[in-house]
Parts: C-alpha cells; sequence; structure tokens
C-alpha cells in the first residue's frame, strides 16, 4: 500500500494525518472497518446462499426466452468472420465498447457545452462549474481522450487478444452460460476494485503524482469525456489494466469481455459526468475525489473504507447525497450546503495552507472537522475563518 501521506519542504502537503490516526482508533478505525467488511460481505453471502437459487432461476427465465437469439446472433458473426478471430475480436472489444463511450458521452457533452437542458442541469453536483464547460479545455481533453484509445487501447486490446488466444479461445462458437457470465463479471468488479484503488493510490505519490497524474486533476469538476483524460501511462496502468485482466486470467469469451468493457466505460463515465441524475448509479464518490484529491481513491469504495480513505467524504454533505436517487427532486436541493459561516476575518488574503497543492496531489487542511465540503469555487472555512479556494 502506497501512503500519501508524505511531508512536504514547501509546506503544501501534510495530508492524510486525520485518516491514518483514525484508522488505528475505535469507531472509524482500521479493526472496525474490517468487522464491517466482514459482515457485509458475510451478510451477502448468507443473502446469495438463500436466495441466489430463485434469483438466478428467474434471470435463467428471462435469459432462456432470449438465450436462442443472442446465441443465433453470434453464430451469424462468428460464420460472417469466417475464422479471422482477430478480426472479430478487435470488432467486438474495440468497436462496441467505444460506441458505447461516445454515445453516451455525445449526449452528455451536448448538455455540458450548451448548458441546457434545465432537467438535467439542475442535477448537476458542483451545481455552478462548467456552465458552461470551456471549450478550450474540452478540445484538449477531448484530443487526449481519443489518443489515449488509439494509441493505446487499440494497440492493447491486440496484446490482449494474443495473449487470451494464448491462454484459451476467446472467440469460441458456443456462449458462455448465463450463470457463468454473470459470475464472471462480479469476479471482474472485484479485481477491478482492487487493481484501480491501489494503482491509483500509486499515482498519488507526490513523486509520481506531478508527472502522471495530475492531468487527470486538472478537472476538479469532472465532465464525462475526462474519465479518460489521463497520462498514457496512467491509461495503461490504472484506466486499462484493471478493467482487461479479468477475463484474461479466467479466460473469458469474446461476448462477456465485450459485455464488461462497455459496463466499465459506462461506469466511469457516469462516475466523471458532474451530474446525480435519478436512477443511475450516484457520481458523488469519484466527483469528491476530483473535488479533494486525498479521498475516495477506489471504484465501490469498499477500499477506501478499510483503509480509512473515505473519513472526510463520510463527514460531508457529498456523502449523504451519495445514494440512488429514486425521486426527481436533486439531491442538492432535498440535501443542500449547510449555510456558510462568514467569518470576521474574511478579508484576509487566501490561506495557502488550506489549498489543495496540485503539485503533490494533495491538501494540506485537515478538512475532518468541516461539517461539509465547499461546492463553490470559494468559500469560508469554519475551521479558521480564511477563504479556502478549490480550484
Ligand atoms: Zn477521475
Ligand atoms: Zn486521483
Amino acid at each position: 500500500m502506497v501512503e500519501t501521506k508524505h511531508s512536504d519542504t514547501k509546506g503544501a502537503a501534510t495530508t492524510d494525518s486525520s485518516s491514518s490516526s483514525s484508522r488505528q482508533e475505535g469507531p472509524g478505525g482500521l479493526w472496525d472497518s474490517v468487522k464491517k467488511a466482514a459482515f457485509v460481505i458475510g451478510s451477502g453471502i448468507l443473502f446469495l446462499a438463500a436466495f441466489g437459487n430463485s434469483l438466478t432461476w428467474h434471470l435463467q427465465r428471462f435469459w432462456g426466452a432470449s438465450g436462442d437469439f443472442w446465441q443465433n446472433l453470434w453464430t451469424k458473426l462468428y460464420l460472417a468472420f469466417e475464422g479471422h478471430d482477430a478480426a472479430l475480436f478487435f470488432f467486438g472489444t474495440m468497436l462496441f465498447p467505444t460506441l458505447t463511450f461516445w454515445v453516451s458521452n455525445a449526449l452528455l457533452l451536448l448538455v455540458d457545452t450548451t448548458g441546457k437542458p434545465s432537467f438535467i442541469t439542475r442535477y448537476r453536483i458542483q451545481v455552478d462549474k462548467n456552465n458552461p464547460v470551456d471549450p478550450v479545455k474540452l478540445r484538449h481533453a477531448v484530443k487526449t481522450v481519443l489518443f489515449n484509445q488509439v494509441f493505446i487501447s487499440g494497440p492493447m486490446v491486440v496484446v490482449v487478444y494474443y495473449l487470451m488466444s494464448w491462454l484459451g479461445n476467446p472467440c469460441s462458437p458456443e456462449l458462455p452460460t448465463f450463470h457463468w457470465a454473470l459470475t464472471e463479471l462480479a469476479a471482474f468488479a472485484i479485481l477491478e476494485e482492487i487493481l484501480f484503488y491501489y494503482s491509483h493510490r500509486l499515482f498519488h505519490h507526490p513523486g509520481l503524482y506531478k508527472h502522471f497524474h495530475k492531468q487527470h486533476h486538472e478537472w476538479t469538476a469532472p465532465i464525462g469525456v475526462v474519465a479518460i483524460y489521463a497520462h498514457p501511462l496512467e491509461h495503461v496502468i490504472s484506466n486499462m489494466l484493471p478493467v482487461v485482466i479479468g477475463p484474461v486470467i479466467l479466460g473469458s469469451h469474446l461476448s462477456t469481455t465485450t459485455l464488461w468493457y462497455c459496463l466499465a466505460l459506462v461506469s466511469t463515465t457516469i462516475s466523471h459526468c458532474g451530474y446525480h441524475l435519478p436512477f443511475l448509479p450516484s457520481p458523488e464518490f469519484h466527483d469528491f475525489h476530483h473535488l479533494r484529491f486525498n479521498q475516495c481513491f477506489g471504484v465501490f469504495g469498499v477500499l477506501d473504507r478499510l483503509h480509512g480513505t473515505d473519513t472526510k467524504f463520510r463527514q460531508t454533505k457529498q456523502y449523504e447525497r451519495h445514494t440512488l436517487l429514486t425521486s426527481l427532486t436533486p439531491l442538492t436541493e432535498s440535501i443542500p450546503d449547510s449555510p456558510k459561516k462568514v467569518s470576521r476575518h474574511h478579508n484576509q488574503p487566501y490561506s495557502s495552507e488550506q489549498h489543495h497543492n496540485p503539485q503533490s496531489g494533495s491538501f494540506s487542511l485537515s478538512s475532518s472537522t468541516l461539517p461539509s465540503l465547499p461546492h463553490r469555487s470559494s468559500s469560508i472555512s469554519p475551521v479558521s475563518g480564511h477563504m479556502a479556494k478549490f480550484v
């Protein structure tokens, strides 16, 4: 595990001392986290053991009705490529996920660039950001994303194909069973959480951050395409590897691999999109990572809970909003920010102690005492009365 805690002679980074010390303490400490994780996993296993059969029976029944349809479609595709497995694999794992990414992001970009329609923009997490998005910054991000997709993801998928063909046959004529595909997807997700969490924390090490990960964090209020706006090395290690490794290890079928790549891209797009929309997974967790840099490193938050890297997040309004929105009222309205306390010292210049240090990727302010974190580009910290600007 790589600690982001470090001493910085420039006085900018004393980051996580509060969270690392709290790990040793009672509630919220490491042991407490392990117990909670064990309880959640244990309950999950019990639940699956009790209801798993009937759940999969219902799903299988649905699959049984459409299973033939998918098998026929696959057979047609398989025959159409006449044994050109490499082309078929590349077609599946590049074309479908890339199309999925750009279709969903084209829709989001329409909203980001026009600031309309208001029935979407009202769900914006950082309410006064990207309204509309800076076109120069956006153009640069899109160019980088295209570069990463063409020159990094493309060649990596070719390597993955040869690796998978060497280990097995990803393009077999038979589709996997429904149960097996589900099991594999669950395993991929676990692997992604582990590999993304640790590689991401590694990139927050001050020695690596400024060279590689700072680019991704230029967006303190992210939008969908920023999901793969990253330095090429980060794109290989942190974005691609955690996703592609699962199907290689399990010797998965092309269909499951393609589905997984699509799911991973949609999921990371939602995490970065900047809108907490109804009936979609909550993007608050990773949005908070972009806002505060030294919290919420993982995908699902399991390892953050275990390592105490979500302790500050759990004291915020964003954490209260980190839930599946099942009504049409935006969470910034139903759970509003706490009223800002205006200090009598508010005329003082910004305190450098409270700034995010973009060189190192860390904060000097121990914000665990903050009742809620600022959403605005500038706000008053109730701790010291200084203004804290987070962009
Ligand atoms: Zn991100
Ligand atoms: Zn990061």
